[in-house]
């Protein structure tokens, strides 16, 4: 995609310009904002979305690994379970997915096991959480209350894990209840499947845009798409918004003006502080949504993809050892490392790539690294976990692939989780403001579907009814 142009560069049913004045004004190109437009512009109105990068998709970031010609998911990868508001899109642009499958195997001390029943176990540990009574307690408390105290503690320990990783959540934080819906909604979805688009996730942006063509929606306008675009204020009275915004370079670009603005920033971005690149400034100020936004959370997660000679790891007694078996059919590997803890190769497609994952307080850890300081962890923590050495694995690698979310000013951080008495929180941060500012995002998925894909595009179809209602 080009930097910002005034060329119109027709793209479907969506066009990369800029035009003076709309009826919305989105503030973010995440899925969240395309979900949005595509609603509102079916509907008639004029829509403008502005967009900080010099692309759409925001946290759905893919590269194609030019050796395998994989993608090399850098943001979302996976599609948990069979929601809706997905499969509908995959559906209407006939797009190819597989589903994940394969072995779960385990690693303790580098001594490696198949592991049975990961998600019986994950149950178990959490069965009693419905019975915690109306106050709403952090997971850590839970699971010193209510999870088997002194017994169990590889469950828990598992369980932990599973929270800090999945949910990019903090234990001492994050709130039972919030953990509740998303259980909840996960298991309405079957989340314990998961799914991969063949070719790459940011395909998914087209999808959204391109809307379901079959159906013709007279009347449709074209959305207009100003990348490069980073808002600072805006400034705003009932049925009157004026966005102040700078071009990548700093440059101060003319002011935009909407009857309404939808805002779908991430949490970290929202939360940033006056001066911070990306932080935005209201005028008015909105002191009632800086407190909402300040009693929700912004998870760390650091994911990080290894590509290597070949596929080591299936063959048995590899780095030297012959009793270590072939992790042939292996899709995770599940650990209590340090560093990376969890790792899953792409199966069932057969590629030499491996992912690292570590989320809360590991990520938080990792995150400040630099890149290179990443891939060393990185490295040492595959070592440990499969028994070998970083010397054995560093003679593999042949390339890496990682972003930093935290210290991306466009994110600061990966997705949302729902701290203790936070499920208020986010009402009270998606409500309206005087018909004339709407907000939606991940962190606003209020059906426990908080942090994913699909959470995020059911968040911006929302706030698009919610300013038709206005309208
Ligand atoms: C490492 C990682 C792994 C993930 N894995 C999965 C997964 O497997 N499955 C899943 O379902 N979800 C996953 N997620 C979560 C998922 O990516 C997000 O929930 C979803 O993409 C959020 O969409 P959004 O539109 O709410 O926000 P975003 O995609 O962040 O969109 C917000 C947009 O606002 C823009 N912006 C920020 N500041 C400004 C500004 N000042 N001016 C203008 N624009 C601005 C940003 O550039 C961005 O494009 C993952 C996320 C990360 C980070």
């Amino acid at each position: 995609m080009s930097p910002r142009s005034n060329r119109a560069r027709p793209e479907g049913r969506y066009i990369m310009r800029k035009r003076i004045g709309a009826d919305v004004a989105i503030i973010g190109g995440g899925v969240a904002g395309l979900a949005a437009a595509r609603i509102l512009a079916d509907a008639g109105l004029t829509v403008r979305i502005l967009e900080a990068r010099d692309r759409i998709g925001g946290r759905v970031h893919s590269r194609i690994d030019p050796v395998t010609g994989l993608p090399v998911e850098l943001g979302a990868e996976f599609i948990h379970g069979i929601p809706a508001e997905t499969f509908e899109l995959i559906d209407a642009g006939s797009v190819p997915i597989y589903e994940v499958s394969g072995e779960h195997w385990r690693s303790a001390g580098g001594k490696l096991s198949p592991m049975r029943d990961f998600w019986g176990t994950l149950e178990n540990v959490n069965e009693k959480m419905s019975g915690i009574g109306r106050r709403d307690i952090s997971y850590a408390e839970y699971l010193e209350k209510y999870a088997g105290g002194g017994k169990n503690s590889a469950a828990r320990a598992l369980a932990q894990r599973y929270v800090e990783g999945f949910h990019a959540a903090r234990i001492e934080t994050v709130g039972v209840k919030g953990l509740l819906r998303a259980e909840n909604a996960s298991e309405k979805l079957s989340g314990d499947r998961a799914f991969r688009m063949t070719h790459q996730y940011a395909n998914i942006a087209a999808l959204i845009l391109s809307g379901d063509e079959k159906k013709s929606v007279k009347n449709a306008t074209e959305i207009s798409i100003d990348l490069e675009t980073i808002v600072q204020t805006i400034n705003w009275k009932k049925g009157r918004i004026t966005i102040g915004a700078v071009s990548a370079a700093g440059a101060e670009l003319e002011p935009i003006s909407a009857r309404r603005a939808l805002i779908t920033l991430p949490l970290g971005v929202l939360k940033s502080s006056p001066g911070d690149r990306g932080a935005i400034a209201f005028a008015p100020d909105l002191p009632e949504k800086r407190a909402a936004w300040d009693a929700l959370e912004m998870g760390d997660a650091v994911r990080i993809v290894l590509r290597f000679r070949d596929r080591f790891w299936e063959r048995r007694g590899f780095g030297g050892r012959r009793s270590r078996p072939s992790l042939e059919g292996m899709s995770f590997l599940h650990s209590d490392d340090p560093g990376f803890p969890t790792w899953w190769s792409c199966f069932p497609i057969r590629a030499p790539m491996l992912t690292g994952w570590a989320g809360g307080p590991a990520a938080t850890r990792l995150l400040e690294l630099d890149d290179s300081g990443i891939v060393a962890e990185a490295v040492a923590s595959l070592a440990r976990i499969l028994g070998t050495d970083s010397d054995f694995i560093n003679g593999e690698l042949e390339t890496w692939y990682v972003h930093n979310w935290k210290h991306d000013p466009f994110s600061r951080g990966a997705y949302s989780f729902v701290s203790v008495n936070g499920l208020a929180a986010q009402k009270r941060l998606a409500a309206p403001v005087a018909e004339t500012l709407f907000f939606a995002g991940e962190a606003l998925s209020m059906d426990g579907n908080i942090g994913t894909v699909h959470g995020a595009i059911a968040s911006g179809r929302r706030a698009a009814m919610e300013i038709l209602t206005e309208c």
